[in-house]
């Protein structure tokens, strides 16, 4: 089948998206397939019924852009898993123990997909790019002969750190979760602790699912990051040396949204108006906000979530600090209300319960600071705005993400957290106090030598990271390849990718 570039042959390309369903791996799957679509190939969206009525506007306005997207809600078999009505998205899972379940419902959409592509799909489809937490992916690429790409979610960086960790089993005898192990082959001397490592696909009783992950994984032609070249160079060539596969960076994904009304629309409808959102930025000085978030699935506890409040009040900062709904708001709003916290700040802070528009946010002029939890996506959208940033990591591999912000980067202030919080733990203590996060916002917000220096590198960070977007940019070009590869169906009978 390696018809090598023959334009006679050539049919447009036609990618098979298949995310996680959490938003960290949903939304920059979105913003990939439209990159991917406004370049000119046709994307199949593969979503479920719940998820998809997160994301029907953003539809809408696909579909009136004309954008060759085709959302496909397949139905998501809670019942037959053991999973609640509605489990349709890991944000809603009760706990972190139905997560096999959860997995093992994904893994029954093989046959609905493959069904799909055979019977009623508008167009054969040329390659799948899909969720590392979606194995079952192999075998429908296999079944239509085309190239598999994997998407992970991580940056290059924490990428590489975890496939290291788990592909050499570096701390299969390391009996103290604290203790410090040298991780190999990465650009620079690296250590670890067990405690702080990313997590893969759950706990215990995941051990055949995670060597699946891995088998296929390892059978991939090739990975898709969500990064540029500019902002990890040497873990992106570390990465593709250490995998022997073609590393893809695309991103930063979230800037192929161009315009406010496309960055609102992202993952989910807002809880808060929009335009009174912008209008009190509006009202605010040029980069003296600071923006607190910890993204979709961290959960704080009410106990912490006060330290945050009284560090933010204390720093005498204007905020815009978002409490997810999973964050017990109902118990943090008494606290709000009744001791009067939200009367102190009301000039100065905005307090956004649910869902907030946060790339529009980032990209307001007003805001000057970002305290994060490090996810990914959140972390990128950070950099892309030009921001320096309040690292809190909590899980996941969002402690390699401060080390690459703090360390490598030198754009991010840690507040200081040395242990991982279980997610979907009910840890009530507060392991941040209010005097921590006071001292990290005043740092970051500090107009001194340090500060600024740590302003201009975030600042030269987002330039460099809208310049990749660009024409002629390193994740334009490569967006431009991946789509030439695939409808040049420069693959071989197997499959596998020419490049
Ligand atoms: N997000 C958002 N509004 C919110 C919370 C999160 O738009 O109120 C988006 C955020 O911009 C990012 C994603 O959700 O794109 C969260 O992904 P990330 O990797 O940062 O963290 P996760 O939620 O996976 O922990």
């Amino acid at each position: 089948m390696a018809k090598n570039g023959d334009s006679d042959h050539e049919e447009k390309a036609h990618f098979v998206l298949v995310p996680v369903m959490a938003q960290g791996h949903t939304i920059p799957m979105l913003d990939m397939a439209r990159l991917l679509a406004g370049r000119g190939a046709a994307v199949t969206f593969v979503t479920t019924p719940l998820n998809f009525a997160r994301i029907k506007s953003l539809a809408d306005s696909v579909a009136n852009s004309g954008l060759p997207i085709h959302f496909l809600p397949l139905r998501f078999p809670c019942a037959e898993c053991g999973l609640p009505d509605g489990c349709e998205n890991i944000d809603v899972l009760p706990s972190s123990d139905l997560l096999a379940s959860f997995w093992r419902a994904c893994a029954m959409l093989r046959e609905p997909l493959a069904s799909h592509l055979r019977h009623n799909s508008p167009a054969p489809p040329t390659c799948i790019i899909s969720d590392t937490g979606h194995p079952w992916t192999g075998d429908v690429a296999r079944e239509f002969g085309i190239p598999r790409l994997t998407f992970l979610g991580f940056g290059a960086f924490a990428s590489l750190v975890r496939y290291v960790l788990y592909r050499f089993k570096i701390f299969e005898n390391v009996a103290d979760e604290n203790e410090p192990v040298s991780v190999p082959f990465l650009p620079h001397r690296f250590e670890m602790t067990k405690a702080k490592s990313p997590g893969n696909f759950g706990g215990p009783g995941m051990e055949k699912f995670r060597e699946v992950a891995l088998a296929e994984e390892r059978r991939a032609d090739g990975i898709v990051v969500n990064t540029f070249d500019d902002l990890e160079a040497s873990y992106i060539d570390a990465y593709g040396q250490i995998t022997e596969k073609k590393i893809w960076t695309l991103g930063p994904l979230s800037l192929c949204n161009r315009d406010v009304g496309e960055t609102v629309a992202r993952g989910s409808a807002s809880n808060v108006d929009v335009s009174h959102c912008l209008r009190w930025l509006d009202s605010k000085k040029h980069g003296s906000v600071v923006y607190v978030s910890f993204g979709s699935l961290a959960r704080t506890m009410p106990g912490q979530l006060i330290q945050v409040g009284l560090g933010l009040e204390a720093s005498e900062r204007p905020f815009v600090w978002v409490i997810k709904a999973g964050d017990r708001f109902a118990e943090v709003e008494e606290w709000l209300k009744a001791e009067g916290f939200e009367e102190r700040v009301k000039d100065r802070g905005l307090i956004i319960n649910g869902w907030a528009p946060q790339a529009a946010i980032l990209s307001h002029p007003a805001v000057g600071g970002f305290m994060t939890h490090c996810g990914w996506n959140s972390t990128l959208e950070g950099v892309a705005a030009g921001l320096p940033m309040i690292t809190w990591p909590h899980f996941g591999d969002q402690f390699l993400n401060e080390t690459l912000i703090v360390e490598s980067l030198k754009v991010g202030v840690p507040v200081g957290v040395q242990q991982m919080t279980q997610w979907g733990a009910e840890d009530a203590q507060a392991f941040i106090k209010k005097d921590d996060v006071e001292t990290a916002v005043g740092k970051l917000m500090d107009e001194g030598e340090e500060g600024e220096e740590r302003r201009t590198r975030a600042r030269e960070l987002g330039e460099k990271a809208r310049r990749a977007m660009e024409e002629g940019g390193s994740s334009y070009e490569n967006t431009k390849l991946l789509i030439r590869e695939i409808q040049a169906k420069n693959v071989h009978a197997d499959g596998k990718l020419t490049v």
